[in-house]
């Protein structure tokens, strides 16, 4: 029996927080009981995403961020009035989900690639959900 969905609760540390959770999409494929096919990995937030890149090496991911930052500045002349525009577009350019294979009951990403919760308006404490 393959459970619907399971979910998970990240802590961020930063405004911009760049955290990898690909071994809590692991456990969570270990409790779906999903042995073969495809989970698909959400975030229900609009100023945090999802997103695949490499994780052996942190000056990858603070790429991303310095890029970010130039192209999506946090002050700008923005319409929407709570303040965090910035985050909402950064939302939106990497995504909310990300789907990943899985064979034998293991995430197939590559060799280099982590699953990354993309932290735009932290610090604070958001929800992953994993379903098959
Ligand atoms: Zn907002």
């Amino acid at each position: 029996m393959v459970a619907a969905m399971e979910s998970f609760h990240v802590s961020t540390r930063r405004r911009t927080d760049f955290v990898d959770i690909t071994r809590q999409v692991e456990a969570a494929v270990s409790e779906l009981g999903l042995r073969e096919g495809v989970v698909t990995v959400f975030i229900p937030h609009t100023t945090a995403g999802i997103t695949i890149n490499e994780h052996a090496d942190p000056d990858v991911m603070a790429d991303v961020e310095a890029v970010l930052e130039r192209l999506v500045p946090w002050r700008g002349d923005y319409a929407h009035a709570e303040g965090n525009a910035a985050a909402h577009v950064k939302a939106s350019l990497l995504g909310s989900s990300a789907r990943v294979l899985v064979s034998d009951g293991q995430l197939r990403l590559g060799t280099w690639q982590g699953i990354f919760l993309c932290e735009f308006d932290g610090p604070r404490t958001r929800t992953v959900w994993v379903s098959a």
